[in-house]
């Protein structure tokens, strides 16, 4: 049964850079997934994809048909695609068991699923919703959170982006791995230092004086008054969080671990057949 990874992330993070990175390695393993770009406001996509949304909804017609700017325009185009969403699935079930009449056409192993550059849109959207249930309903589904790596050295950006991976997490209840993009341009190790050591982090923000990074008086860092209460809660918070998540680095430019990635899909997918599905079926 083929896996489906969806990735999301901040616009501009990379996860269309980062798709065509994971397609074209697994096209070099012999293994073309199945390719799906929810995307209908991007330009150019880097890879082929086997269903579009931009072939179904044209976003600059929807936006000006209903008056619409660009956000009113990707979701209502996500609205108008999520009505097929039937058909996509009968598609896809079609390509994922072996087909009779040919043999030597393997099932596919992985569907791949690119998401608005506009995250929020994606996952707070009834259609987003839908989109993803529909997914998980049929197939093992991770969530692969894209992040900037040098845009998330700053303790405070690297603690709102943990925040949101969390509520993304919690909103779908999906497993999750988080996908630490650009290592190229800066290494990861800081945010996995960050993530299992509290006192490395505790200093890192002493250092970054996060009391000012959240807008708080001058002088006063983040180690006391109310933001520091509120981010020492907060770690502790993410602590449990960060239990349960799978965190690589990645350069979707040079192809650096993605290997891993790939190891923590696996990973994932136990984990979503163990944990999540017995919760979905009770669900129904
Ligand atoms: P999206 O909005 O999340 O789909 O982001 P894109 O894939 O369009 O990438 C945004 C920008 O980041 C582009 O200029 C990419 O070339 C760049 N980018 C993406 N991945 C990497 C990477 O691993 N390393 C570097 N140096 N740049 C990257
Ligand atoms: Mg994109």
């Amino acid at each position: 049964q083929p896996v489906a990874i969806v990735c999301v992330g901040m616009a501009g993070s990379g996860k269309t850079t980062f798709m065509q990175r994971i397609n074209a390695h697994l096209h070099a393993k012999k293994e073309p997934p199945y390719v799906i770009n929810l995307d209908p406001a991007v330009l150019n996509v880097p890879f082929e994809s086997n269903i579009d949304i931009r072939d179904s909804v044209n976003y600059k017609e929807v936006m000006k048909q209903y008056n619409l700017g660009p956000n009113g325009g990707i979701l209502t185009s996500l609205n108008l695609f999520a009505t097929k969403v039937d058909q996509i699935l009968g598609l896809l079930e079609k390509r994922a068991a072996p087909d009779p009449e040919k043999p030597d056409k393997k099932p596919i192993k992985n569907i791949l699923v690119d998401t608005p550059g506009q995250i929020e849109v994606f996952v707070w959207s009834a259609s987003g919703q839908i989109l993803l249930e529909s997914l998980a309903s049929s197939f093992p589904t991770v969530i692969a959170y894209v992040i900037d790596t040098p845009r998330t050295a700053s303790t405070s950006t690297f603690m709102s982006n943990m925040l949101y991976a969390c509520s993304i997490l919690y909103k779908t209840k999906l497993p999750m791995i988080l996908v630490f993009n650009k290592t190229d341009v800066k290494d990861a190790s800081f945010a996995k230092e960050w993530m299992t050591d509290y006192d490395a982090f505790q200093e890192a923000l002493a250092q970054d004086e996060a009391g000012n990074a959240f807008g708080g008086v001058e002088g006063e860092g983040a180690g006391s008054g109310y933001m520091g209460s509120l981010l020492n809660s907060m770690s502790s918070m993410l602590e449990e969080f960060y239990a349960h998540l799978s965190v690589v680095g990645v350069s979707s430019m040079t192809g650096q671990g993605v290997d891993e990635f790939f190891a923590a899909v696996q990973e994932k997918a136990e984990e979503f057949k163990k944990d999540y599905l017995p919760e979905l079926e009770r669900k129904r």
